[in-house]
């Protein structure tokens, strides 16, 4: 059979071939640049998903694409057991940016929180003296840290783990922004506390103000280590290079990835001072792509275009203009709208119907959003939109909110 190429036939396709693993729109896309997509119809979109914030740089950024396609002529991939030239400058670069003396790369954001877990495990037991097998993390409730068998274990979304057990014990939920749970759950035998800074596929949650903070001081105080996740917040999209820095908070582990490869590439790092990543010795932990020399290489341009480009502060000014815009809309349909930065959810009430058929309304009129959770329909786009974008868009969703 020849491949297909038309809409129907593309969808026919996957339908009989993938896995029923997500529900996409119906929509092909073949081709991206900056803010916008095309399908295979030639119909052009906004891309107000930015590949849940993997995108923040835009489709194709030219610096690195260039990059990518500089390193695909020289080198791609060693393995660890050998060096490469371009891991040490892209893991000082990040090392750098962030505040931190080491960084562990991976590919995927699970594996860094995998790694992130494991480091706090070993520290929890080598240097805070908890016994054997009883060390205790803290996590959020409607958290979301990735699809391992752990991470699904400590998630409290029934889908998410529901026979896929036995699941991975060590786990405390506590609700997400309240100091007093987490105060009261913390025991001897805690490690850690991990976070989302802002709940992103929860729902794109702000927690209150202080809460971060307060978290950082608790954590002092009973010698547990603060974990950030910031693979969605991270990376300019709230309007701070990192979502931590709202609260001056810098965690003991910093977890990085989606954004961290450009939109090319899958890479993503943990981050902590020596202390902490001493734990791993060699043979302890590893990937056989970690710290290749195309995703570091990638990785680099990557950060250098955030900070070239003042990304963060893009965010932070469209952000707050475009959310100030959504609220004036006074659409009936609407409950809340919320966010920080590039990171906003549009809520649905209840009496509306769910996010869904909305987010179908926009994309028929040339917006691309996905809803997260059912009433919450999220706006993202790469933080290098143009104003003129989202004006148009503002003018559409208008027509879909009435
Ligand atoms: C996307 C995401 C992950 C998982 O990253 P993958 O690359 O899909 O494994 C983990 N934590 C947060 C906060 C995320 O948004």
């Amino acid at each position: 059979m020849t491949t297909p190429t038309t809409t129907v036939d593309l969808l026919s396709e996957v339908d009989q071939y993938s896995a029923r693993n997500y529900l996409p729109l119906p929509i092909v896309l073949e081709r991206g640049e900056g803010e916008w997509v095309w399908d295979v119809d030639g119909k052009r979109y906004l891309d107000c998903l930015a590949a849940y914030s993997a995108l923040n740089q835009g489709h194709r950024h030219p610096a690195i694409i260039a990059a990518a396609r500089k390193q695909l002529d020289r080198l791609t991939l060693t393995s660890r057991a050998f060096h490469n030239d371009q891991m040490g400058p892209f893991l000082r670069e990040v090392c750098e940016l962030a505040g931190y003396e080491r960084a562990l790369p991976m590919n995927t954001g699970a594996e860094a929180v995998e790694t992130a877990i494991k480091a706090v495990r070993r520290w929890g037991y080598r240097v805070k003296g908890i016994p054997a097998d009883r060390a205790e993390i803290i996590v959020c409730a409607n958290n979301f840290h990735g699809r391992t068998t752990t991470i699904v274990s400590f998630s409290t979304e029934e889908s998410y783990r529901e026979d896929f057990g036995p699941l991975t014990p060590g786990f405390v939920v506590v609700p997400f922004g309240d100091i007093d749970a987490l105060a009261g759950a913390i025991t001897p035998n805690t490690a850690a506390f991990m976070v989302e800074p802002l709940q992103g596929e929860g729902g794109v949650i702000v927690a209150p103000k202080g809460y971060l903070a307060g978290a950082a001081e608790l954590c002092r105080e009973h010698n547990v280590l603060l974990v950030a996740d910031e693979i969605q917040t991270g990376l300019g999209r709230t309007g701070k290079m990192f979502a931590c820095e709202w609260e001056g908070v810098h965690p003991d582990v910093l977890v990085l990835g989606k954004a961290l490869g450009g939109g090319v590439y899958p890479v993503s790092v943990m981050l902590a001072d020596a202390p902490v990543m001493d734990m791993f010795a060699p043979g302890d932990h590893g990937s056989t792509f970690g710290g290749n020399p195309l995703g570091a290489a990638v990785g680099r341009a990557a950060l250098k275009v955030l900070v070239d480009e003042r990304l963060e502060k893009r965010a932070q000014e469209l952000g707050s203009w475009f959310m100030d815009e959504l609220r004036a809309l006074g659409s009936p349909h609407v409950e809340e709208v919320r966010g920080q930065g590039l990171m906003i959810g549009v809520v649905i009430k209840q009496s509306s119907g769910t996010a869904r058929p909305f987010c179908e309304a926009l994309a028929h009129r040339g917006i691309l959003c996905k809803e997260t959770h059912e009433q919450v329909i999220r706006f993202a786009p790469p933080l290098t939109v143009a104003k003129e974008a989202l004006e148009w868009a503002l003018g559409e969703v208008r027509e879909v909110l009435k």
